[in-house]
Parts: C-alpha cells; sequence; structure tokens
C-alpha cells in the first residue's frame, strides 16, 4: 500500500520538483496544488479534490489550524489512491510551487491577509512560471476585497486570480455536489471548470471577475429575507389557528414557495429532516448568514443599490443570535426567535 502523505521537507522536495517538471513536459499530468483553508467547506472540498486527482498530482494543504491538516493527512495517508498530500508550512509554502492555488477562508480580512503573504516577495519561478499560475479563491467575501486581490495578482504579474463562491453548504461540499459561481473571463473558463468540477456538480459562469461574488450575494440577501419572511408566514398562520403542516404544503403549491418554505422550513415537523425538526443543529448557522446579508449590504450600498429590508432583516439575525437558544443554529432559528418575541 503506497502512503501518500509527505510532510514537508524544503531540499528532498525542490529536487523531486525539478524532476518532476522535467517529466511534466512530456507526460504533461503531473502538477502541484495548494489548498490552504481546511475548515468545514475547505476540508471536505481538498478531500474531493485529493481524491480525484491522479496520484502523480501533489497537494500541499496548509490551515493555521494544524490539527485540520494533521486529520487530513492522517486520513489521506493509507490511500491508494488520488494525489499525493503534504502538509506547508506556512501559506506562502503551500503556494510557491503550486501551478493552482484554491483558498477556502472565512472573511474578506484572511483572504487579503493570506494574498498579502503570497505576493510578498513575489513567488519564485524556479517551478512554475507566473503566467502559469492560477489561485481560485472560494471564499463568500465582497466583490470589492476580491476585485483589490485580485488587482494585486494580476498588476505584480503573479498569476491569474478568479472567484468561485459556492452554495450547497457542508453536506454538498461532502458529497462533492457544490454548485460554483465562477467569476472569470471567458479566456480561463476552460481552465477553472474541470477543477471545480471535482469538488461540485455544477459550475455558473457568471461573468467577469468578481461575478461570481456578486451573484452569490444577490441570491444570498433573497435567501435572508425568504427566511424571515417565511418563519413570519407559518407563525402568522399558526396564530390563525392553521395546522402548519397544511399551511406548509399550501405554501408550497402556491406563490409563497421559497427554498425555506419548501426545504428549510422554520417550523419543527413542517419538512422531515430539516434543521427545525432536529432542535435547528446543522444547516446554515446564523453567524453565516449574518454575514452574507452585511457583505450584500456592504456591496449594494457600494453600487448605489437601493434596499427597502436590508436594515430590518439584519437586526433581526443580529438580535437572534444573541439569544441562547439561537446562538450556534441554522439561520430557519428565526422562527423561534419571531414566535416567542411578538406580543402577546
Ligand atoms: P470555517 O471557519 O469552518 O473554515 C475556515 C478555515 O480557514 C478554518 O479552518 C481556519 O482555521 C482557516 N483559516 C483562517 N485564517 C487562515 C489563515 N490565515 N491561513 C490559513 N487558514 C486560515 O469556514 P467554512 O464554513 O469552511 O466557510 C469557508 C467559506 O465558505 C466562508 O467564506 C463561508 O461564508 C463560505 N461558505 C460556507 C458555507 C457553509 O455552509 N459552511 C456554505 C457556502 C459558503
Amino acid at each position: 500500500m503506497r502512503s501518500n502523505v509527505r510532510i514537508s521537507a524544503p531540499l528532498v522536495r525542490s529536487m523531486l520538483y525539478a524532476q518532476r517538471r522535467s517529466f511534466s513536459a512530456s507526460v504533461g499530468r503531473q502538477a502541484n496544488y495548494g489548498f490552504i483553508g481546511l475548515g468545514q467547506m475547505g476540508y471536505n472540498m481538498a478531500r474531493n479534490l485529493q481524491a480525484k486527482l491522479p496520484s502523480s498530482d501533489t497537494i500541499r494543504i496548509y490551515d493555521i489550524n494544524s490539527e485540520s491538516t494533521k486529520r487530513f493527512a492522517d486520513e489521506t495517508k493509507a490511500l491508494s489512491s488520488g494525489a499525493a498530500v503534504e502538509i506547508a508550512s506556512s501559506v506562502r509554502e503551500a503556494a510557491e510551487d503550486s501551478e493552482t492555488t484554491i483558498t477556502v477562508l472565512p472573511e474578506p480580512t484572511h483572504v487579503t491577509n493570506v494574498f498579502g503573504q503570497i505576493l510578498k516577495p513575489p513567488l519564485s519561478e524556479a517551478s512554475v512560471a507566473n503566467p502559469d499560475r492560477l489561485f481560485i479563491d472560494c471564499s463568500t467575501i465582497d466583490p470589492t476585497t476580491s476585485k483589490e486581490v485580485a488587482n494585486a495578482v494580476h498588476t505584480t504579474q503573479q498569476g491569474r486570480f478568479v472567484d468561485a463562491p459556492m452554495s450547497g453548504g457542508v453536506v454538498g461540499a461532502t458529497a462533492g455536489t457544490l454548485t460554483f459561481m465562477l467569476g472569470s473571463p471567458d479566456n480561463m473558463v476552460s481552465r477553472v471548470e474541470p477543477l471545480l468540477m471535482m469538488m461540485g456538480k455544477k459550475v455558473i459562469h457568471c461573468g467577469t471577475q468578481g461575478a461570481g461574488l456578486s451573484a452569490k450575494l444577490a441570491n444570498n440577501y433573497l435567501l435572508a429575507i425568504n427566511n424571515i419572511a417565511t418563519a413570519e408566514a407559518m407563525n402568522l398562520g399558526m396564530k390563525w389557528g392553521l395546522d402548519p403542516k397544511v399551511l406548509g404544503n399550501l405554501i408550497n403549491i402556491s406563490t409563497g414557495k421559497c427554498w425555506p418554505s419548501e426545504i428549510n422550513n422554520p417550523v419543527e415537523g413542517v419538512v422531515e429532516g430539516s434543521p427545525a425538526s432536529r432542535d435547528y443543529t446543522g444547516g446554515f448557522g446564523i453567524a453565516l448568514m449574518k454575514k452574507d446579508l452585511g457583505l450584500a449590504i456592504k456591496a449594494a450600498a457600494e453600487a448605489g443599490a437601493r434596499l427597502e429590508l436590508s436594515d430590518k432583516a439584519r437586526q433581526v439575525y443580529e438580535e437572534a443570535e444573541q439569544r441562547e437558544d439561537c446562538k450556534g443554529r441554522d439561520f430557519s432559528v428565526v422562527y423561534r426567535y419571531i414566535s416567542s418575541a411578538e406580543s402577546k
């Protein structure tokens, strides 16, 4: 059985790379990948990528949480297929010799910070020529920050940067069924798409760099509002004496139907297996919804787009998240906040 984990050893690796590069020219397959940010999403995405890459390739992983990279290395150690795995000792080491580096980080500041470390001092071209470098950022951040980072990559001529935020949650990341919203020039799509398809099922090219994030934030703005509206409508109907299942079924064959009413109904027992039916555990955390709503509001202000419902929606998520019985739970928990906070 092949052990496909290698722990960083710079000298041995640089010799290995020189060898691999000379092979690459003839075989055309061996490649190095950097993967930075192995949290709830990134860990599972990297697992799928590692499993689907050929064994001649290497995936070099980095996370400030070393437990996560160690677990990844341990879990892939015994596998006899997929790319070799190396634990990088820094962000920089994960990216330095990689043709493709994927980042899956929490917030805009993390992405700016990580790319600051990647780009300064300039990357060595000993193993990879800068025009061949590709950076794919799958983090949900605001389009302005993403464009600033892309600009830093492009103006220093250290590679190409595209945004590819995703939807599908941890379940989709684990199953490899994510949908990616790609912001990229047309001529990069054929290179990026096959890589994303190793971690997901759909890639929607939304436009030039930054467009993937604009699409993601527009969708999540709608989701934030629909979720609150569904919680209010369900609560209203139940106050009038309607059975929640009857009301839920009616909405879902009527004009009010939306993802929160049909798939993620916030009332216990309406949709079997939904977070509401297990005390709002799992699912899409209320903190992430609050974060995405904040990013959408910021991006809307920058674009001069009027949002009538945003401030109230933000207040609902902020107040709900402060409650002990809502904190850390699926965002449909706003139903609990609304139904228990109303005037008697
Ligand atoms: P997470 O917090 O679980 O993971 C982020 C990882 O980044 C952590 O392991 C953290 O240690 C690491 N990290 C932070 N700073 C770092 C640095 N400087 N260098 C290296 N690693 C660093 O977050 P997540 O749930 O995996 O989400 C990642 C991104 O995907 C977020 O932008 C989120 O909004 C988005 N997203 C999440 C979901 C979801 O359901 N969780 C769904 C769609 C999109």
